[in-house]
């Protein structure tokens, strides 16, 4: 949980959808930016994760310093790490087993950097997850979101730009996108999938923000970024903007709401062991519009392909779009006929 610490009075901004949406309220409750005025008049910003909660259970106590146990599901096989020596870059193009041009390889490593400003206790385990997260958003997304200010760091304090302005009364989860403060907060349990799954939610937050408009929040004045973290803006995918869908092979694109798209994929799901996941977290594709677009991004940017088969199965909207917006990045997709191949095998989704 994070406070604002602010004497002034402000008034909390509940902008997530119709009140009258069942769904929509479940967002409300996984949402950062819902705040409540506790007993000493200080309005708190909530985690964004739902799952982050659910994790925490499990969660060891907190810890100042980054030292995660990269998970056995992570999806990357753990490169040899050998003949690497310690003051040496990670290559990112080996990392993302693309081929990168030296200038793109250039400036990756200095997002990353970005991303990582004023963190002490990145050891190469940490680093390499970071990298390896990256992979999954294209060149011009990593620079919007560095542009924008992103930054990734450790729970139990906060960026000291942010100290007193914000703070850490309560513990979040295992890794927690905070759009108030643009920063994604890790636990010492990380791996690729969460880290990208908060990455997407980062993305999702500032896509339509035009890249001339974003600054990082360091670089206002108090007054504009106290206003900017209590007033952060929507994610896309609870906004009721109609995105272009084209269906694939289809000739017209479809135009649709994510909130559409996110209620016919929990009528289409048959059972909720079915719900594509990223990993341990069932169901949680089902929570809300947001949760439903960052969870799809990480599916169909992992290589996971049962996953990816339930992605297509059951929200084909969702795949669509992703599959569009994977290729305006130019960014890779995955195997169709393979993903069709496999979906096949699935239980029919549910007519809606
Ligand atoms: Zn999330």
């Amino acid at each position: 949980m994070f406070t604002i610490a602010n004497k002034s009075r402000i008034q909390p901004k509940l902008t997530i959808g119709q009140p009258n949406d069942r769904y929509e309220q479940e967002a409300d409750q996984v949402a950062d930016q819902v705040m409540k005025m506790s007993t000493s008049q200080i309005p708190s910003l909530q985690l964004k994760c739902a799952k982050c909660e659910e994790e925490e259970l499990q969660m060891k106590p907190l810890s100042k310093t980054i030292e995660p146990i990269i998970q056995k599901q992570e999806e990357e096989p753990i490169t040899r790490q050998g003949n690497r020596d310690a003051n040496q870059q990670m290559a990112l193009s080996q990392l993302c087993n693309r081929t990168f041009t030296t200038s793109e390889e250039a400036q990756r490593q200095s997002i990353y950097e970005g991303f990582i400003r004023g963190l002490t206790g990145v050891n190469s385990s940490v680093e390499r997850v970071i990298k390896i997260s990256m992979c999954r958003f294209s060149l011009r997304q990593l620079s919007k979101m560095s542009r924008a200010g992103l930054r990734i760091w450790t729970h139990g304090s906060v960026p000291s730009v942010f100290e007193g302005v914000v703070q850490i009364n309560s513990r979040g989860g295992s890794a927690s996108y905070v759009r108030g403060i643009r920063t994604i907060f890790l636990r010492e349990t990380i791996n690729t999938a969460w880290l990208t799954h908060e990455m997407a939610h980062a993305w999702d937050h500032i896509r339509i923000i035009p890249r001339r408009n974003l600054v990082r929040l360091e670089n206002l004045n108090s007054r504009r970024r106290r206003r900017l973290i209590l007033n952060p803006g929507n994610y896309l995918s609870e906004t009721s903007r109609r995105q272009n869908i084209d269906r694939i092979g289809a000739r017209r694109p479809t135009r649709m709401t994510f909130d559409r798209m996110f209620q016919n994929y929990r009528r289409r799901v048959p059972r909720r062991e079915l719900a594509f996941s990223q990993g341990s977290r069932t169901g949680y594709s089902m929570t809300s519009s947001q949760e439903f677009y960052a969870e799809g991004y990480t599916v169909f940017q992992g290589s996971f392909i049962g996953q990816q088969a339930k992605l297509y199965n059951y929200a084909i909207e969702l795949y669509n779009f992703l599959n569009n917006e994977a290729n305006r990045e130019q960014m890779p997709t995955p195997n169709l006929n393979a993903v069709i191949q496999e979906a096949r095998q699935l239980p029919r989704a549910r007519p809606i």
